[in-house]
């Protein structure tokens, strides 16, 4: 049967740098056209935090060094993750597809994801970016650029940016059209670049969008009738790490809200996976949410392997 997917890429898809991203795509664009050859429509988002992490640092060393070259705002950075994943991501997906004779585009759409100005998370900010700075620099750079920076974990002070849900999807009347034509699209990299609406206006802002929270939002934009997110583990556990630890195959939304609750799944990690997934899997009959790992995909469609969360 051909479902309409949207598969979100994690970090073991993409690496820590260029060079390694580039090597280890042609591995992620297997089991994306695996999903492809058998019939389903494929919608890809992806996550950024190491290279949105890298060009924002490089920008900042840069802009502070004796090159002086501009400042780059943030928003900016994460348009450039989007860009330059995005190259390597469809390069690979376009190799694979022709490798197996299929006759399919696939592109990537520098995406912006509205935010709600009056989001709680704007008076709470909590993701750390760019370097590390002494108290004296962190409090002129409080003071000169109006940055929160706050100590991390005893390696000095950082910058840190507000962490709001996604509203909607600003490029998603592209997205679909492309999907609908069969092409392959690329989108909401790193959870969409932040945008506030101002009028007729989308102005960026400073901000990181949790990119399973984002796809799981695309996928209920799209009208999707599978939200796949592909990490680093076949299955989502409870006790995870721990000697009673249990791998879960089908969850209902009950039992996954009930774990959620008990704190099985760590936050910044699982738990913005289980929040997705259980968000998608409630929003309309028929809708279900796969965890497993980026080799697994297609087993996980199959019902072989992962965690399947679906309203039973
Ligand atoms: P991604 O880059 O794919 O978003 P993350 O590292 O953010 O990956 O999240 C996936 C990781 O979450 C897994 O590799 C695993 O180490 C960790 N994790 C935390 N809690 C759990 C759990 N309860 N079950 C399975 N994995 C978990
Ligand atoms: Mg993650």
């Amino acid at each position: 049967m051909k479902n309409k997917i949207v598969v979100a890429l994690g970090g073991n898809a993409l690496g820590n740098n260029p060079q390694e991203q580039l090597e280890l795509v042609k591995q992620t664009a297997k089991p994306i056209v695996d999903l492809v050859e058998a019939g389903n429509e494929v919608i890809l988002a992806h996550g950024n935090g190491p290279q949105v992490g890298m060009i924002n640092l490089a920008m900042e060393t840069s802009s502070e060094s004796e090159a002086n070259t501009p400042e780059m705002p943030f928003p900016e950075c994460g348009a450039m993750s989007q860009g330059y994943i995005g190259f390597h991501l469809q390069n690979a997906i376009r190799e694979e597809l022709k490798n197996r004779n299929i006759n399919k585009s696939v592109a990537s759409i520098v995406t912006q994801v509205i935010v709600d100005k009056d989001d709680q998370a704007f008076t709470n900010p909590t993701k750390p970016i760019g370097a590390f700075y002494s108290k004296e620099e962190a409090d002129k750079l409080a003071e000169a650029k109006g940055y929160t920076m706050v100590e991390d974990s005893g390696r000095g002070y950082r910058r840190v940016v507000p962490s709001p849900m996604p509203v909607d999807v600003a490029e998603i009347e592209t997205v679909k059209t492309l999907a609908d034509a069969g092409q392959i699209v690329i989108t909401v990299g790193g959870g969409g670049i932040p945008v506030v609406a101002e009028g007729n206006a989308l102005v960026g802002v400073p901000a990181v969008i949790d990119k399973d929270n984002a796809s799981g939002k695309l996928a209920e934009l799209v009208d999707a009738d599978y939200l796949i997110i592909l990490t680093a583990v076949d299955k989502v556990a409870i006790n995870f790490g721990e000697p009673n630890e249990e791998w879960l195959s089908e969850i209902s939304i009950e039992q996954a809200k009930q774990y959620m609750g008990e704190g099985h799944f760590a936050p910044g990690s699982m738990l913005p996976k289980v929040e997705a997934a259980v968000k998608f899997a409630a929003s309309k009959a028929g809708r279900k949410s796969l965890i497993t790992s980026l080799e697994k995909a297609s087993d996980g469609i199959n019902g072989l392997t992962g965690t399947v969360i679906v309203d039973k």
